[in-house]
């Protein structure tokens, strides 16, 4: 194929994929093809070698010491907290706390401000399509306050359906969360439309942002998100980077959630003092190399310009979705990529996901064959699990055409 057919969107693939050194793996002795991008991204060298100079010329602990390798450690954590807020349009960096990712995140909010303003009969909103992660911090929530979960339905296709949304975000309702974009669908719901009507009830608005921030330009003010969740290592950031954007208002409510050194002003025998947001909420020695790696990351992103990291995917995901459906394949969710993102699941003749993906393996394609941590979804769906490619700024229509390749080679196997 031709380097000029590689360059979808305005995003110049070739460049970008010399950044990956990953990429030249050749697992089983093939190219490798990787499309797990929503289990986890790959990372550019620019982020690698920044946590490798990190830990080799500034290494220290935060805040605590005046001298200088500390100072360094410190302003470089602060700035990544910028670096961040910036990205997701907070409006100040005191409403972004550092933390490992989406799970922590919402772990965060159900029980910093759900067990301290939940009660007997109040309702959580959530919908069909939500991970685990943003079902199960809410149920143990819910289980403890008397609160009552309530689930926003699917309509066949995999968008919300929103023709009960009246009856369903009433008085009752004090929070709304919901998934950005969905980890198996891709599925994009209409978050401003939802946080609106969420606001005309009194509800916060949560936004499991795992999937969204990485691959769509995001403004939280814009969409009226009250808090937002970060992995950074959905987005070529290190494991265990990310965090929390929360409405500084709310973050000052709330309770924390760890306790331990560093987030108190005082510490008395039978109480203490807290910090302001929001170290208020970073308990311990915090994930240093992890958010100035992450720091490299958003600029990473930010040199792509996040618009064209959309339209590259839209593109992608455009015609994974043909060439899947060409040859045979059930894929899920909605086909118009102006409501979706670049996590296609699909269903292939009658081979179980499992078998399928260790055949793709054996031709260097990565992909997810699970339940994608969306057990609710996938009975919706009424499968097992699905077969999961997830694109992300390195992949190419060449990555699709291997992908399709494999799946001829997996019908010939099971046949
Ligand atoms: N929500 C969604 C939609 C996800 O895709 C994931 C990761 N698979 C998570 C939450 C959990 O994120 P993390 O691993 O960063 O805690």
């Amino acid at each position: 194929m031709a380097v000029t057919e590689r360059r979808a969107g305005s995003i110049d693939v070739e460049s970008v994929r010399a950044d990956f050194p990953i990429l030249g793996r050749t697992p089983h002795g093939k190219k490798l093809v990787y499309l797990d991008s929503a289990n986890t991204s790959q990372k550019p060298r620019q982020v690698i070698d920044t946590v490798s100079e990190y830990y080799r010329e500034h290494n220290a602990n935060l805040y605590r010491a005046v001298y200088e390798l500390a100072e360094e450690a410190t302003a470089m954590f602060e700035t990544a907290r910028l670096k961040l807020a910036a990205f997701i349009g907070a409006p100040d960096p005191t409403t972004v706390v550092f933390n490992r990712g989406t799970t922590e995140s919402i772990n965060l909010v159900a029980n910093g401000w759900g067990r301290r303003f939940l009660k007997e009969g109040d309702e959580v909103l959530l919908t069909d399509m939500e991970h685990h992660s943003n079902i199960v911090p809410w149920q143990l929530v819910a289980n403890a306050t008397g609160a009552v979960l309530r689930y926003l339905p699917l309509t066949e296709e995999g968008s919300l359906d929103l023709t009960n949304l009246e009856s369903l975000i009433t008085e009752r309702t004090k929070v709304l969360a919901v998934t950005g974009q969905s980890n198996v669908l891709g599925t994009l719901p209409p978050l401003k439309e939802l946080a609106s009507a969420a606001h005309a009830v009194g509800a916060v608005v949560v936004v499991d942002g795992a999937q969204l921030v990485p691959h769509n330009p995001v403004d939280v003010v814009d969409l009226g998100i009250d808090f937002l969740t970060i992995s950074g290592h959905k987005m070529l950031g290190p494991t265990a980077s990310g965090g929390l954007y929360g409405r500084r208002e709310l973050l000052d409510a709330m309770d924390p959630f760890l306790g331990g050194g560093e987030m108190i002003m005082e510490v008395f025998p039978d109480h203490s003092t807290y910090k302001e947001p929001p170290h208020k909420f970073e308990a311990g020695t915090m994930n240093i190399a992890q958010e100035i790696g992450l720091a490299a990351a958003i600029d990473y992103l930010e040199s792509l310009g996040m618009d064209a990291v959309r339209e590259h995917e839209k593109q992608l995901t455009a015609y994974a979705i043909g060439r899947l459906e060409d040859a045979g394949a059930v894929v899920h969710g909605p086909k118009d990529v102006e409501v979706r993102g670049g996590a296609v699941s699909f269903w292939y003749r009658d081979i179980h996901p499992h078998d399928l993906a260790q055949v793709l393996d054996q031709e260097g394609v990565c992909v997810r064959a699970s339940h994608h941590c969306a057990q609710i979804l996938m009975r919706h769906l009424g499968v097992p699990a699905t077969t999961r490619a997830s694109f992300y700024v390195y992949n190419t229509t060449e990555d699709v055409d291997a992908l399709v390749d494999a799946l001829a080679r997996a019908e010939a196997v099971f046949a």
